[in-house]
């Protein structure tokens, strides 16, 4: 999962400014590394490894000219984090084409085979963007290029989306013509469109959630739809047309753990589906006869499941950990015994709030059991008398191919064999997931239509072992 942004406005706007700040909103959908593309008459980039406000601490802002240009933040699932692979990408040929994306290729080896084989391109990285790119470029060329019309643009987009399978919202700029803006047939990953206006025209933005538009003072439009094409062009008119699509399946895992709270996405703010998903973990928890005396949660993406839970329970929410903010997100750390050390350093519970209660305590996810074996561990040091595990999340039985990193299925903790194995494992009086049935009647009930492939085992691309297969086999290598 990655955070991207995009922008086109006006000569007398500066679009390196909306996306340093359109960055560090969506900081939290990745933090290995970050980089900008600006546009004038020549493509202007800069990249680096680490958070956003480190990258760009001294560069002069005003050296990224021009009133296009887009950014992006990387969570590494494909691909090492090296420099090389660091987004925007930039071909030269046909046009200039600098490109980002949030998602995950998966029938890479197809496309690595056919843009060499058919289009003479031999990739250079191991970041999958380069195959939407390199398929964009090919079929950009077969038309007649001085005299390049929408039409051909949106042909293009559209024949891309039938060649590259798997998640990917992307952002274009194309030299002198334009920001192009599209999402995968099932519209798998997020995107969202704003605009606002100025004295010297629109300003148009696109960003994987609307947050980053409340911080810029933007109106927002909407969510790009499943295998929607949106391009820009020069004279900033707004040319919108749906590409390949097929039935929608927006990933339900940016709902419960990727996006922020104040997220608005396909209608739905974050938070209030939080506090849904919360009270129905309280029938759950009441039809197996639990009875906790407080509700805590793991900071910080568990507190709305918690207030729904503790309202719906009729108990006190009080918060139980003390969070080091300073610290980064443990899961992204590569081996077992560093993720642990990230746990253990980040959170401490507050003794007296826990000592000698039935706690129940809420994470949104149990991937592979770390964090939650330590959040146990830390409870009972701390005097909790029952420690009740609750994760908002159905059990994950199988690995996101979409460009979530949840280790493979060996990993994966409900895959062990039983609740009660469960419980051993991270040692908790009892564990509590929410019903992936109920999951699927709240989805329904609020018109969301999504891909659950982590819970159900239903990849909405409908994919072979072969494919599955190779996607372990290059995340494994990767981590290497
Ligand atoms: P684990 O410790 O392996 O069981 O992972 C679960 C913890 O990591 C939970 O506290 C989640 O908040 C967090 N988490 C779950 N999925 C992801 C993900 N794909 N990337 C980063 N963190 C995650």
């Amino acid at each position: 999962m990655c955070g991207i942004v995009g922008f086109y406005g006006p000569p007398s706007k500066k679009a390196v400014y909306d996306i340093i700040s359109g960055l560090l909103s969506l900081q939290h959908r990745g933090q290995d590394s970050v980089g900008v593309v600006t546009f004038d008459d020549k493509f202007h980039v800069k990249k680096g490894l680490g958070l956003v406000s480190n990258v760009f601490k001294k560069v002069n802002l005003d050296s990224l000219p021009g009133s296009i240009g887009m950014g992006h933040v990387r969570y590494t699932t494909q691909g090492s984090n090296e420099i090389m692979n660091v987004q925007p990408f930039t071909v030269n040929y046909p046009f200039g084409l600098s490109m980002v994306h949030n998602g995950n290729v998966i029938n890479f080896n197809y496309l690595r085979k056919y843009l060499y084989e058919e289009h003479h391109r031999l990739l250079e990285t191991s970041n999958d963007l380069e195959l939407l790119l390199y398929t964009l470029a090919s079929e950009l060329e077969l038309h007649d290029l001085k005299n390049l019309s929408i039409d051909d643009i949106f042909d293009s987009v559209k024949s891309t989306q039938q060649k590259v399978r798997g998640a990917y919202a992307t952002i274009t700029v194309i030299a002198n013509k334009g920001l192009l803006v599209f999402t995968d047939p099932y519209g798998i990953r997020p995107l969202v469109m704003g605009k606002k206006d100025t004295p010297d025209g629109p300003c148009y933005g696109f960003a994987s959630e609307s947050t980053c538009f409340d911080y810029l003072d933007y109106e927002v439009i909407g969510d790009i739809g499943a295998g929607e094409i949106v391009f820009i062009d020069n004279d900033l008119n707004v040319h919108r047309r749906t590409g390949f699509v097929e039935k929608p399946a927006h990933c339900i895992f940016c709902y419960i753990y990727f996006s922020r709270e104040d997220s608005i996405m396909r209608g739905q703010l974050v938070a209030d589906l939080r506090v849904k998903m919360g009270r129905m973990l309280a029938e759950k928890m009441r039809e197996e006869g639990f009875e906790p005396d407080i509700v805590i949660d793991v900071p910080s993406s568990a507190y709305f499941f918690a207030s729904g839970l503790s309202e719906e329970l009729g108990i006190p929410y009080r918060r139980g950990f003390a969070k080091n903010n300073h610290i980064g997100r443990s899961f992204i750390s590569p081996t077992q015994s560093e993720r642990e050390k990230v746990v253990r350093n980040k959170l401490n519970p507050i003794r007296e709030v826990v000592k000698g209660k039935k706690v129940a305590v809420v994470d949104d996810s149990i991937v592979r059991g770390t964090t939650s074996k330590h959040i146990v561990s830390l409870l009972r040091k701390a005097g909790a008398d029952k420690v009740y595990f609750v994760s908002a999340a159905p059990p994950i039985v199988s690995p996101c191919i979409y460009g979530i990193d949840m280790a493979t299925k060996g990993e994966l903790i409900a895959n062990c064999g039983s609740i009660d194995k469960i419980n051993e494992i991270i040692g908790a009086d009892a564990t509590i997931y929410q019903s992936l049935e109920d999951l699927q009647k709240l989805c329904e009930k609020v018109k969301l239509p999504v891909c659950d492939a982590c819970f159900s085992g239903n990849y909405p691309t409908g994919d072979t072992r072969e494919i599955f297969a190779e996607i372990e086999q290059e995340r494994l290598s990767s981590r290497k």
